[in-house]
């Protein structure tokens, strides 16, 4: 059986004075998740500069440690140049019918998902290679409830569908390259819910982020009505996908869930919870976890130290 995954996931700002690849391996962690940020669309390969590049690679895996790029990539996946040839590869908006850039794209136009969402992902996959072959290009992060397409074609389809569609195009290229590629649909927002009308392909697993779940209470405490309705989500992703193609995304760490930049938060980590939500997770078999530690720079460790992340590697090790 493949080891269970021990990650974090930053973005390239959260390496001013820190040495991300020597803090994980010093704390027995296995997996170092590069993220490109939310928000709007960006070309990731740009945003990800030298930490996009082999170089920086090879220092991950000369320390022993796998690494992931975990990527709101719809910018580079659907490049903006092609609206004005081909308007209909673009999201049609509900009520004003108009067609709109910088978010996912139709899924239903003829050609868009093979001809340029899987072999823009192609591409992307040989830019940005993963170690453990597990690829992460998720749609867009601007709009939820906008970002998918209300077109009368793609109506019959809901979010959730529309994106698995999407990830199953881009898992079928990706193993033409790659027999081992394996790809994630990122269960997020409005694309929680398990999908009815499309069945995930072979190589397909599930990323589970529950980012408006209540980190004042464990994620399997019934008195947080927001947790109640994330664990109904996990249990439908589970009956589609069974406990090994599961990966949690959690936010345990994540200093950027409020407040801006500049202001310098602690992350929500309560070492109870945390460990209330591994043990929750891994009783229903559950093997690969990562959070987010975004913003846990230099000058946040100043601040706040650097404990939680021991206490998070010390709970997955409890739990392995
Ligand atoms: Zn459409």
């Amino acid at each position: 059986m493949k080891k269970g995954k021990k990650g974090i996931v930053v973005c390239p700002s959260d390496f001013n004075g820190v040495n991300w690849i020597e803090k994980l391996k010093a704390n027995g962690l296995n997996t170092l998740g590069i993220h490109s940020g939310g928000g709007n669309g960006r070309d990731v390969l740009a945003v990800l500069g030298e930490y996009g590049k082999a170089e920086f690679r090879q220092q991950v895996a000369d320390a022993g440690l796998d690494y992931e790029y975990e990527l709101h990539a719809s910018k580079n996946l659907l490049p903006e140049s092609l609206f004005e040839t081909h308007p209909e590869y673009f999201v049609q908006a509900l009520h004003s019918k108009i067609r709109t850039q910088n978010l996912n794209w139709c899924v239903t136009a003829p050609g868009v998902l093979e001809n340029v969402i899987a072999e823009n992902a192609a591409g992307l996959a040989k830019s940005l290679p993963s170690s453990t072959h597990n690829y992460f290009f998720w749609g867009c992060d601007s709009a939820p409830g906008r970002d998918w397409c209300h077109c009368p074609a793609c109506s019959i389809y809901s979010f959730s569908e529309q994106n698995l569609l999407s990830v199953n195009a881009m898992a079928r290229r990706l193993r033409q390259d790659d027999p081992e590629a394996q790809i994630a649909y990122l269960a997020y927002y409005a694309t929680m819910p398990a999908p009815q009308l499309v069945k995930p392909e072979s190589n397909v697993f599930c990323e589970f982020a529950p980012y408006s779940r209540s980190l004042d209470y464990a994620i399997c405490d019934r008195r947080s009505a927001a947790n109640r309705q994330y664990v109904k989500y996990l249990m439908d992703q589970l009956a589609l996908y069974g406990p090994e193609k599961i990966h949690i995304l959690e936010y345990w760490l994540d200093a950027s869930l409020w407040g801006k930049a500049d202001e310098r938060h602690p992350s929500p980590f309560n070492k109870k919870i945390c460990e209330e939500d591994v043990r929750f997770y891994t009783s229903l078999g559950i093997r690969h976890f990562t959070t987010f530690a975004v913003r846990q720079d230099g000058a946040y460790v100043k601040l706040h130290g650097d404990r939680e992340i021991s206490e998070y590697a010390e709970i997955l090790a409890k739990y392995e």
